[in-house]
């Protein structure tokens, strides 16, 4: 849910350059996070504010993967 259309990093050191590089425009209202998903295996950046919804779909997925 939401994060289909993401853009997806297979390891923590290309999602970390990918906010490095957009973080440092000082022009930018809002940081870049990043966060791994469960579901598709993979690094997802999110804005700073949207931090905390993707956290409990993480653990909703979590659910689901234990329920399998
Ligand atoms: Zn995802």
């Amino acid at each position: 849910m939401g994060c289909e259309e993401k853009k997806r990093f297979k390891t923590k050191k290309m999602v970390e350059k990918f906010i490095y590089e957009f973080n440092k425009d000082p022009l930018i209202k809002e940081k870049l996070v990043s966060y791994w998903c469960q579901r598709h295996q993979v690094w997802h950046v999110s804005k700073e504010s949207n931090k905390r919804p993707p956290k409990w779909f993480e653990i909703l997925d979590r659910l689901k993967n234990i329920q399998k």
